[in-house]
């Protein structure tokens, strides 16, 4: 039995099947819309970490919530 030219992995997004090869350019995502969600999901978590907001700019964050 070859070894497959192509690995797949499970795509982040949405855990399905996703080409990880030059041929996807979304990997390691399946398609460019599993990317944006997830690339989505990922900046509003990180806007949500206080950790990666400045501290210069925290006291003005927490005021507007
Ligand atoms: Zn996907």
């Amino acid at each position: 039995m070859d070894r497959p030219a192509t690995r797949t992995v499970a795509c982040p997004s949405c855990k399905g099947p996703s080409v990880y090869a030059e041929s996807n350019r979304w990997r390691p995502f399946c398609s460019e819309r599993c990317r944006s969600v997830d690339l989505g999901a990922w900046a509003s978590e990180r806007f949500r970490v206080p950790a990666e907001t400045p501290p210069g700019d925290d006291d003005a964050v927490r005021s507007e919530h």
